[in-house]
């Protein structure tokens, strides 16, 4: 594949910056070598003795000496050694994705930075770009600066729909033909497991089919992955990572809603020369994500090893699943025959379309904040955001149940309300 088609010409005048190239050199380095190379401040002057870590089922471990040192200090952009390491090895373990030797892997801040910094990477200003509809707010957040053209593919329970992709692009493909101007879109975003705003899954035979349509297409895939894991059924779906055969995919992944967002730890994987030129734009940046948050990610790996890693994702999982059946039992008592809604397959929320009113927005951002309740009007989520939307995002994720309960029987007034004005 010819991956300079898909980096923009700013991206591309990118070139490694010196002194982050010797920081990746210095921990390389041979014993015995000497560098007055280095900005780094001297250990000796951080005022941190040791760090010691808690968990909640008991064990603990602590930061001290030479690795206390190294977790305060500056570090290669690309991450940690040991904990890329272990990311590398997570990877494999959780999708064995083929051609595993043209793949590099970057620590990023949270998954937002990588799908930020990609999308800098490969877009233009008005370029097309293909997104499922609806999407997470935070990649439209990304994507406004650059006045894209959005192509909306729509969805139904199993996902983004193949048909509807490859009429999408050929409508457009007659609209390129005719006008110079434009150009066939290079990206696809895509958010497979319980997808945020919906809770869809990408059935496996979707997940194929697209697959197919950008390899024909040749288009680049930025698979935005948090939810994989928050998935309920008992068997995950293959990743497009996983059925990448051609190096197209771009996968984002983030341990903000298995373990914490706070460390603010994701990473990326992908083709290495795309890797690697968004690990230009973190070193231009912010130089590399948070070492302490690095070392303190590693040191729970390696405590726990990957089974326990997964025993408290099943817990996790378990958890948002009660969430969401107590959630869903509470919108059938308040808000049957007002709305309808379909079962989130995973993550932590709900999409419902109130029936009989065209648009949300008011009803929510004016009478609801008066009745006290919070919910994000659907809008956020469209490729057109400026348009009337009767779509709802519920999250179940931290109120109470007798909150939610309480919430839905709110909306359900609030809804009746609206239809009386
Ligand atoms: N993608 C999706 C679909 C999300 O829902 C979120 C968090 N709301 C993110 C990316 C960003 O998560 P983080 O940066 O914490 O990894």
């Amino acid at each position: 594949m010819d991956y300079s088609y898909f980096i923009n010409t700013h991206s591309s005048r990118r070139r490694p910056a010196i002194t982050r190239e010797l920081t990746k050199k210095h921990y390389n380095a041979p014993k015995g070598a000497i560098s007055l190379a280095e900005g780094m401040p001297n250990e000796m002057t951080f005022p941190f003795e040791n760090i010691n870590v808690n968990l909640k089922d008991g064990s603990t471990f602590s930061i001290s000496g030479p690795e206390l040192g190294a977790s305060l200090q500056y570090i290669p952009t690309q991450g940690y050694p040991q904990l890329l390491q272990k990311l590398k090895e997570w990877t494999l373990f959780s999708h064995n994705p083929p051609n595993w030797d043209k793949r590099e892997v970057l620590v990023t801040s949270g998954s937002q930075d990588g799908i930020s910094r990609s999308i800098e990477m490969c877009i233009s200003e008005g370029d097309a770009m293909l997104v499922q509809e609806p999407f997470y707010a935070g990649t439209e957040a990304v994507l406004k600066s650059f006045k894209p053209k959005l192509l909306a593919i729509e969805q139904d329970e199993y996902g983004m729909i193949p048909e509807v992709f490859v009429r999408v692009l050929e409508n457009w493909k007659v609209k390129c033909d005719e006008n110079n101007a434009l150009r066939m879109p290079k990206l696809l975003y895509i958010n497979p497991t319980a997808s945020n705003p919906t809770g869809t899954t990408m059935s496996l035979e979707r997940r194929k089919e697209i697959y197919s349509i950008c390899c024909k297409y040749n288009i680049l895939i930025l698979e935005d992955d948090p939810y994989y894991f928050l998935n309920f059924s008992d068997k995950l779906t293959p990743s497009f990572l996983a059925l990448d055969t051609e190096g197209r995919v771009l996968r984002f992944d983030s341990f903000s809603k298995v373990l914490c967002p706070g460390l603010r730890i994701g990473w990326l994987t992908g083709p290495k020369q795309l890797v690697q030129n968004v690990e230009l734009h973190i070193q231009s940046s912010y130089l590399h994500s948070s070492t302490l948050s690095q070392v303190i990610t590693y040191n729970l790996l390696n405590n726990w090893g990957f089974e326990k890693l997964l025993d408290h994702m099943s817990s996790v999982r378990e958890y948002y699943k009660g969430r969401r059946d107590l959630t869903l039992a509470a919108m059938d008592e308040h808000l049957t025959g007002l709305c309808e809604w379909t079962v989130p397959d995973g993550g932590m929320f709900v999409w419902i379309k109130v029936k009989g009113i065209s648009d949300v927005y008011d009803m929510l951002m004016t009478r609801g904040e008066k009745k006290l309740i919070t919910f994000v009007p659907g809008h956020c989520f469209m490729s057109d955001p400026a348009a009337a939307c009767n779509f709802i995002r519920a999250s179940y994720s931290k109120a109470a149940p007798q909150q939610i309960e309480q919430a839905m029987k709110l909306l359900a007034e609030l809804i009746r309300e609206e239809k009386d004005l």
